[in-house]
């Protein structure tokens, strides 16, 4: 059967704004028609015309251990027959939370929410209410979830779009926000609540924090009081066992989690010291509820995939990432493109150029690369060889646990055909 995916995508125009419940599926920056998936198996997903993709979207991060892992798919069933939501407490909470707590150092409480965009906003709340002051900082170009607030300077879809933010978005919304360049330190004074950041900029495309970045965050948050908080809601369990924390040696007041704390799922969470949590009702005066959070079904697909990855998982995925983005660079450069495709852990960007140039450290640096005009070629000449990259060039590739050596080579060299086409056009 042909033309399935063109049949759904036109019956989701007619009844989802733009055809889908998030911007950034939309092809709107790439062009063309997006591929409907039917289902998913490791590596893999499946559109409804029955085509075989090979996935570097992983759900944008949220699957570490690829689709449908039989642990998670039967941790889930187990889950679903004894009921998905009860609006009471459930052992399921308790024991993700405490498989988070244990792994990262200093995170000694955290509450479950359902989106990576809630845990921020909460976060955001929070840090405001324990601290009485009223300013936030973020940094252009990262993204922390579509808030009000936050929904200002954003990376992700934000940038795809090229809006500043958004409208329906007031100004007295984001008067309290100010928008720092990454990779420079801001000097700040005693009216700042909180300053957020992604510990690796992961929605512009992928960005390193410079050495000394996120230490001189913690070291000027100390001067004025201010609280750090890391958005891990792409780096936590996926940069590391650990996330961030421990993979840069920095230490935040907050943390911020999603993705794949859900084992694909919607989750999200924040946490931090008991003393910074106590601020929450019903202990303090600081509001935050959820009819879903700590759904029993997604803490038990969370707290499984959580469970099966272990630190040398990370190591082994992160050496494999680092090999794969070099031979990706090396099959890319031998065509006449230019190519950077930097590496944090198991996190990968990509970054093409008719011109020379180094990995971009800024969001002004990364537009200039992603707006080029290369990446809609590359991204149709892969998918059109079964490789679907995410479909715009802000978003990162996420290499799950389930890509063989077999899939990755395969990518290199679909890679160097694509880069021809792309440098052709
Ligand atoms: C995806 C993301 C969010 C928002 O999470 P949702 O679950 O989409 O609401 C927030 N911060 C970062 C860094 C993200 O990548």
């Amino acid at each position: 059967m042909t033309n399935l995916n063109q049949a759904w995508f036109d019956r989701a125009l007619a009844v989802i704004p733009g055809g889908v419940d998030s911007p950034v599926r939309s092809f709107r920056s790439v062009g063309g028609t997006p591929y409907t998936v039917a289902r998913g198996q490791g590596a893999y997903v499946w559109d409804v015309e029955g085509t075989r993709y090979l996935d570097y979207v992983q759900s944008y991060g949220a699957s570490l251990l690829g689709h449908a892992h039989p642990a998670v798919v039967e941790v889930l069933k187990e889950a679903v027959a004894q009921g998905t939501t009860f609006g009471a407490p459930t052992p399921g909470e308790v024991l993700l939370a405490e498989a988070m707590t244990d792994r990262v150092a200093g995170l000694e409480q955290l509450r479950l929410v359902s989106s990576g965009t809630e845990a921020v906003m909460s976060a955001v709340r929070l840090a405001r209410g324990a601290s009485g002051r009223d300013k936030i900082v973020k940094f252009d170009g990262c993204y922390h979830g579509h808030s009000d607030a936050l929904l200002v300077a954003g990376g992700s879809g934000v940038a795809q779009m090229g809006l500043p933010g958004s409208a329906g978005v007031t100004a007295g919304a984001v008067g309290d926000t100010i928008v720092a360049p990454y990779n420079v330190v801001p000097t700040l004074d005693e009216s700042v609540a909180a300053v957020l950041v992604e510990p690796v900029a992961a929605n512009m495309n992928l960005v390193a924090p410079h050495p000394g970045f996120l230490s001189g965050l913690r070291a000027e948050c100390d001067r004025v009081g201010a609280l750090l908080v890391f958005d891990e809601v792409i780096t936590g369990f996926r940069l590391d066992f650990a996330g961030a924390e421990r993979f840069f040696g920095v230490t935040p007041d907050l943390w911020c989690f999603g993705k794949v704390i859900g084992g694909g799922l919607p989750v999200g969470a924040f946490g931090g010291s008991r003393t910074i949590l106590s601020s929450l009702a019903p202990l303090g005066p600081v509001y935050q509820a959820g009819t879903l959070s700590g759904n029993p079904l997604a803490t038990a697909a969370g707290a499984k995939v959580l469970s099966l990855v272990t630190p040398s998982d990370y190591d082994a995925l992160a050496k494999r990432v680092a090999q794969f983005a070099s031979r990706v660079e090396e099959a890319v450069r031998s065509t006449g493109l230019h190519c950077v495709a930097p590496v944090q852990g198991p996190l990968m960007g990509l970054y093409l150029s008719r011109e020379p140039f180094d990995a971009p450290t800024d969001f002004d640096g990364a537009k200039l690369l992603c707006d080029n005009g290369l990446y809609r070629e590359f991204f149709h000449a892969m998918l059109s060889q079964g490789v679907a990259l995410a479909p715009g060039a802000y978003e990162i590739l996420f290499v799950s646990l389930a890509h063989s050596d077999e899939d990755l080579t395969f990518t290199v060299d679909a890679a160097a055909r694509a880069a021809e086409v792309a440098l052709r056009l």
